[in-house]
């Protein structure tokens, strides 16, 4: 194909988590000689097999063609890595402290690999989802640990892509940001992303690292609004999916991200919300609106449990069957999933769980005790209590709920995703409670 020639760079990428799998995938399909690093051995064992490490649709497919047609290596090896590239780009985790904080030990770490290692000019470009001055921090750990003499720009390239479409997303991203003060470095930015489709935005860094915490802040704020906007429907008596509706119309609000739910969860809005609000307290602002979207989506998780224990009175030894325990779908990704803290509450109460989801299984199973695995979502339903709704897999849409009814010992669904109509429901002879509808059909 004619665009691999266009682009053709060495590109390195240290981590292979969600984020650097996939721009080191996405970057080898575009003609690019890439080299990846990981320092869990056992996932770079994985992957120069052919075993991801995380499931990503169509993830596996690219890596392989891109293995075997040798524009893609997977290396544990960081001084190998750092050598390769002209560009190498920071995609290790930035997990919270337990104040909120972002932890910031691991690009700490690479950016002293990167100073020890580095024998040529680089554009060391971070990736990970950082606080603002994080490049200018990077940038002075390489000052000061460098052993040559030797130039390097340090750019800011946040990540937008969403699990579940990261490969589309990152193929075909809304927008392409580039924060540098060097003409070089942009230059040289442009080039990679030239074979890219997607408006570029090139800023200073501080701008580029700010962007990525304002778009994850305006959207958690858009999904905790529509919850908001669910507990009034159920006070009032209007149905939530109807107002998302009608205000998803108007150009400037736009439907998506005003689903109601049991709020939302991963590795991005519960951390980034959290680290955005210590961000700016660190330069004196108090960030209210912020803490607001944050404890809303604390309480939506209560507030599901808190129908469930309504309808249920006593869950003591109740079997309750779960459908979807992934942050959201088509992701297998269980960090800060909503299903973790609901079905601990329930068990608090020592309900019996039985749990099905098509991907998330076997992470659930390292976070999760005493929790029943099912093969298939009617093992879920067979003689629960009750049958929760907690990730909207398309799979859940299509049920037969003619044996899911003569498999459940009561015929009641909550569903926290709202992916019911609650008239069909009705039709179908289930007891049927949702988020921001009428409270039971
Ligand atoms: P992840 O935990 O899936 O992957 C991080 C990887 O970095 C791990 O495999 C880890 O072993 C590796 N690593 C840690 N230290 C290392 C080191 N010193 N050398 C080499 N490898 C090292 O994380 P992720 O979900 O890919 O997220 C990475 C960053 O991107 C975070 O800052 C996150 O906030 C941001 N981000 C994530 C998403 C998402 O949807 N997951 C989207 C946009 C941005």
């Amino acid at each position: 194909m004619d665009f691999y020639s266009k682009a053709n760079m060495k590109i390195s990428v240290i981590g292979t988590g969600y984020v650097g799998l996939s721009t080191a995938t996405v970057f080898a399909e575009l003609g690019n000689d890439v080299l990846a690093a990981d320092i869990d051995k056992e996932k770079i064992d994985g992957l120069n097999k052919g075993v991801m490490p995380i499931f990503e649709p169509g993830l596996k497919e690219l890596v392989v063609r891109n293995v075997k047609e040798k524009r893609l290596r997977f290396t544990h090896d960081n001084k190998e890595v750092i050598d390769h590239g002209e560009i190498i780009f920071i995609c290790v985790g930035t997990p919270p402290k337990v104040t909120g904080e972002t932890e910031l030990k691991y690009v700490e770490a690479v950016a002293k690999d990167i100073a020890e290692n580095i024998s040529s000019y680089k554009v060391i470009v971070h990736k990970s989802t950082v606080p603002v001055e994080t490049g200018e921090k990077v940038k002075k750990i390489i000052e000061e640990n460098v052993k040559t003499n030797v130039d390097f720009d340090v750019v800011s390239n946040p990540e937008f892509l969403r699990e579940g479409t990261a490969i589309e997303d990152t193929m075909e991203p809304d927008r392409i940001v580039i924060g540098t003060d060097s003409k070089k470095a942009e230059d040289i930015m442009r080039r990679l992303y030239a074979t890219i489709k997607g408006t570029m935005l090139v800023t200073d860094i501080r701008s580029a690292e700010m962007i990525k915490h304002a778009s994850n802040a305006f959207l958690a704020t858009k999904i905790s609004f529509i919850n908001a906007i669910a507990n009034i429907c159920e006070l009032s008596g209007a149905d939530v999916e109807k107002v998302a509706e009608g205000m998803g119309y108007d150009k400037r609000i736009v439907k998506s991200f005003l689903n109601a739910g049991i709020g939302y969860g991963g590795f991005c809005f519960p951390k980034d919300v959290q680290a955005f609000i210590k961000i700016s307290e660190q330069y004196g602002y108090d960030f209210k609106l912020l803490k607001a979207t944050h404890d809303i989506n604390q309480k939506q998780k209560k507030i599901f449990v808190e129908k469930i224990k309504n309808k249920l009175k006593d869950i003591t030894g109740k079997k309750i069957g779960i459908l979807g325990l992934a942050f959201k779908p088509n992701t297998d990704d269980m960090r800060f999933a909503p299903s973790v803290y609901i079905i601990k509450e329930l068990q608090k109460e020592n309900a019996k769980i039985k749990a099905y989801d098509p991907e998330a299984m076997e992470r659930a199973k390292l976070i999760l005790n005493d929790v029943e695995f099912c093969n298939d979502p009617y093992e879920a339903a067979k003689d629960a209590d009750v049958l929760l709704i907690l990730t909207e897999w398309n799979e859940f849409k299509e049920l037969d709920f003619k044996k899911i009814k003569s498999l459940l010992k009561n015929p009641l669904i909550i569903d926290g995703r709202n992916i019911y109509n609650p008239e069909n429901m009705k039709k179908e002879g289930f007891s049927y409670i949702s988020i921001g509808r009428k409270d039971e059909v």
